[in-house]
Order: structure tokens, then C-alpha cells, then sequence
């Protein structure tokens, strides 16, 4: 069966109970082909218990999982054939050289011998490995490890590619460039990736979309720019940058004119607007009906980092009176 969306991954109320603990809560997710998908969440979020869910390792309480349209509880062999998984601590055999490390892994998924060796030497080529696939792995330094696992991941050809916590332990040049590695295999491969992290600035740089999990739950999904609106349809209080011509004081008694604007101050060469609600449409419409032109309009401040924080803030306000 294929999936008549093109969803490589999808999720339908799924639930994971420990008990009374529900460690996923009622998750919809959606993850086209070819994109880099951040699942971004603090330690015990369910992130972990997610992957396990969609590699078919552990059985959902309720809800379903779809890779690609199959069931990996149902369809287990489907969906194992088309997932790579790196776990955030990759094992190897670490007596065995890197190179027969990847040979045994495409023997175990059927791969034959000679198809099996050229995709080897291409993987080891890839991640930067070449010259140490012959060392024994138990001589490798972590961030090769890491990198011999993504080779792992990839002699398989997989569709989809789950990566828990990547970057755990890397130097930061090794980040860079695993991070600039991972786009690519979405951007020239065209494969799906979820990447499961904590690391919100590593999240920004590298995901076309993210979903925020917390205690269990999504609570807002989407590109950067998704949940920037997102949070700002919520009536957050928000900063505008305004530049315009003429630039001149009546400036300011006109945006004083608009509703939802709380207060205005002059800051170098811009004026700051601070607002209760998303005036920008207003603002600019107003302008242009006093023949005053626009030349900078910006958001101030909203970075994954500010969303982030205030979507835990949120969670917390709303567990804290619940409780
Ligand atoms: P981390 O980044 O710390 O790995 P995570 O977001 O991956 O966190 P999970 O490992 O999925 O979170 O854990 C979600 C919740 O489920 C946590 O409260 C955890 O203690 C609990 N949990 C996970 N696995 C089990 C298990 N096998 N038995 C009982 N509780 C579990």
C-alpha cells in the first residue's frame, strides 16, 4: 500500500501509556517527502518513545503510525526496508573495521555482496570516512562513530532517515558539518528526514519544518514562520521596526492612530512599535493613505529560541492552573 498523500511519515492520535505516564498524547504529525523535519522537545518530552513508535520497536496504546502509508507494527519488513534509524549512540562491533561493520549491516538487509561493496565504499566516501574504513572502530573518536553511523544508515538507501539527538557529543565543527550533511541528504537525495533534538538553534538552521512536543503533546507544528504566526494570532505582545518616508515626526502620531499599538519610541533611525496584536496590515494600509512609504517593516525578536520559550511558558501557565 502507498500512501495517497504524500506524507513519507504520519501519525494519527497516536498515544504511548507507561502506566498511568502517557509519554506521547494523542500525536498528529505530518511529514512530507524530501524535507528535514525538527522534533524539538526537552528531556522526557516523547521523543524518544515517538521513534520507537514509527520504527515499530514499541507498540502504540492507541492511535496508529504510518511510514510511507504502511503500519510498522503491521507491516514491520515494509517499513524496515525503507527507514534508516541513528540512535543517538550508535553501536558498531568494535573489533571489526568500519568497512566490515557496513558490509554486515547491508548482509543483514539482504543487500548482495557486490552491490553491497560499492554502496560501502560510496557511504564511507560520503560522511568523509574513506581513509578509516579499514581501522578497527573501537579506534574511532566519537564524531567518526557518528558519522560511520549516518554510512550505516545510508548503505541501506533509505527513504527516510529518523536521526535521535545527531549532533550529542560532536565538536562544534563536526556539528556544522553534520548538520550541513543532513540537509543534503534531504536537498540532493530528496530523502525525509526526522530529526528528534533539544537544541533549538541547531533545530533552526537545519529543519524545513518543526514540531514542538511537550509532555507528550504537539503544541504547534510547522515552519518557523508557521509558528511565528502562530504565536502571533494568540495576541502576544509583539515588536515592529518601522522605517519610512518621509521620515519625520507626524510619523509616529500616525501609528499612535492604530488600533492595538501600545507604544512608540524613536531608536536610532527606526521606530519601535510595540503592540498587543498583529497590526501590520493596518499599519502599512494607514501609511500609504497618509502618502507615506514604507521602506522597513520587521518583526523584532521572534526566533525559534522566543517561540520555544514562550510555548513552555504556555504549558506551564496551563498546567499550573490545571493543577
Ligand atoms: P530524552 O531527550 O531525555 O531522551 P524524550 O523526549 O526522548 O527524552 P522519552 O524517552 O520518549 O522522552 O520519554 C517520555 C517519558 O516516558 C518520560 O517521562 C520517560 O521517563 C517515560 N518512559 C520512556 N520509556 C519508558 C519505559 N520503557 N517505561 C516507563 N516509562 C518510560
Amino acid at each position: 500500500m502507498t500512501t495517497i498523500n504524500n506524507y513519507v511519515l504520519e501519525t494519527i492520535d497516536l498515544c504511548k501509556k507507561y502506566g498511568d505516564l502517557v509519554a506521547v498524547d494523542n500525536l498528529n504529525l505530518k511529514v512530507e517527502e524530501g524535507i528535514v523535519y525538527g522534533l524539538l522537545g526537552p528531556n522526557g518530552a516523547g521523543k524518544t518513545t515517538t521513534i520507537l513508535m514509527l520504527l515499530g520497536l514499541t507498540e502504540p496504546t492507541s492511535g496508529q503510525a504510518l511510514v510511507n502509508g504502511y503500519d510498522p507494527c503491521r507491516s514491520p519488513l515494509q517499513v524496515k526496508s525503507m527507514v534508516g534509524y541513528l540512535p543517538d549512540n550508535v553501536g558498531f562491533y568494535d573489533e571489526m573495521s568500519g568497512e566490515d561493520n557496513l558490509l554486515y549491516t547491508a548482509a543483514l538487509n539482504g543487500v548482495a555482496r557486490d552491490e553491497a561493496q560499492r554502496r560501502v565504499k560510496h557511504a564511507l566516501k560520503r560522511v568523509g570516512l574513506s581513509h578509516a574504513g579499514h581501522k578497527k572502530v573501537g579506534q574511532y573518536s566519537r564524531g567518526m562513530r557518528q558519522r560511520l553511523g549516518i554510512a550505516d544508515v545510508l548503505v541501506k538507501d533509505p527513504k527516510l532517515i529518523i536521526m535521535d539527538e545527531p549532533t550529542l557529543g560532536i565538536d562544534p565543527e563536526g556539528i556544522q558539518e553534520l548538520l550541513s550533511f543532513i540537509k543534503d541528504l534531504a536537498k540532493e537525495d530528496g530523502r525525509t528526514i526526522l530529526l528528534s533534538s533539544h537544541l533549538l538553534h541547531q533545530i533552526q538552521q537545519v529543519c524545513d519544518k518543526v514540531g514542538i512536543l511537550v509532555k507528550g503533546k504537539l503544541i504547534a507544528s510547522g515552519t518557523i514562520s508557521d509558528l511565528e504566526q502562530q504565536l502571533l494570532s494568540q495576541e502576544e505582545q509583539m515588536e515592529l521596526e518601522l522605517k519610512a518616508v518621509p521620515w519625520e515626526e507626524k510619523l509616529a502620531g500616525i501609528c499612535e492612530t492604530i488600533d492595538g499599538v501600545d507604544k512608540i519610541s524613536w531608536q536610532n533611525d527606526m521606530l519601535l512599535l510595540e503592540c498587543h496584536k498583529d497590526i501590520r496590515e493596518d499599519l502599512v494600509r494607514e501609511l500609504i493613505a497618509s502618502n507615506y512609504c514604507p521602506t522597513h517593516l520587521a518583526l523584532r525578536g521572534v526566533s525559534l529560541d522566543s517561540i520555544y520559550l514562550r510555548y513552555f511558558h504556555k504549558e506551564e501557565e496551563y498546567h499550573g492552573k490545571g493543577s
